[in-house]
């Protein structure tokens, strides 16, 4: 993996930092993200991890843009009603990486498809809004031994976790076996447009601390981030021997 001039005078702001540096961006530009949901949380996810540099980024999703979409999911705009996400999404990050490897599915993830999807890709980014897709990722996430960093909002509250199975690890079904009855997401409970943005941003943080190998202690934590009080609450999770996927 080389970078050329031109990468260099492009990503010289984070290369000159001592703990990045050529080998840091080479080692983004070789790396393989899943973002699965376009909405909220993978608009500014997989802008910020095409500016970053990483090399291949697989995006799923099998909805179309909406007029009510557009207070937060902020790559579309009201040229792009009725088109389907991945297409914009694709032909915008290309914009702002040319070589960028954009591997789009216009699919719904679901119990037949899921292992392919994740298959050829490093880390996975769930950035959808039910729990049925949550746990799904989660399950087959662990079953692959991949990275996972989930992040979820609802009204004033956005939830991050990362789970690094390549190693002993709590799983997502360790705290939430089965599907809630009562179930909250935006679209009931709506949600504050910068909350998803601050979500969405923190999961592009925690793939590169998970490509350069930075311990940021998000491993076995959920962080809690209320909008109002501007505060992060941090969870330690732990393994729940009555876990189902015996994680
Ligand atoms: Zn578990």
């Amino acid at each position: 993996m080389k970078i050329s001039s031109k990468e260099y005078q492009k990503y010289s702001k984070q290369i000159i930092l001592k703990k990045i540096g050529v080998v840091g961006q080479k080692k983004i530009k070789s790396s393989k993200v899943l973002i699965l949901g376009m909405g909220g949380l993978g608009c500014p996810l997989s802008v910020y991890l095409a500016n970053l540099g990483v090399g291949t980024i697989g995006i799923v999703d099998n909805d179309k843009v909406e007029l009510s979409n557009l207070n937060r999911q902020i790559i579309y705009n009201l040229d792009d009603i009725g088109k389907y996400k991945v297409n914009v999404v694709r032909k915008k990050i290309k914009l702002i990486n040319k070589n960028l490897k954009v591997k789009s599915y216009n699919i719904r993830a679901n119990k037949n498809n899921i292992k392919k999807l994740i298959k050829n890709f490093d880390i996975v980014c769930d950035g959808t809004d039910n729990f049925e897709t949550r746990l799904l990722v989660n399950d087959s996430s662990l079953k692959q031994k991949k990275i996972l960093i989930s992040a979820a909002v609802s009204g004033f509250d956005g939830h991050i976790f990362k789970f690094n199975f390549k190693k002993k690890s709590p799983c997502y079904r360790c705290f939430m076996p089965e599907i809630p009855e009562q179930i909250n997401n935006c679209e009931t409970e709506g949600v504050i447009p910068t909350l998803t943005g601050i979500m969405g941003t923190l999961q592009a943080n925690e793939v590169v601390n998970s490509i350069l190998n930075f311990n940021s202690g998000m491993e076995k934590k959920m962080i809690v981030f209320n909008s109002i009080k501007m505060s992060f609450r941090t969870i330690n999770l732990s393994r729940n021997k009555n876990c189902i996927n015996k994680c």
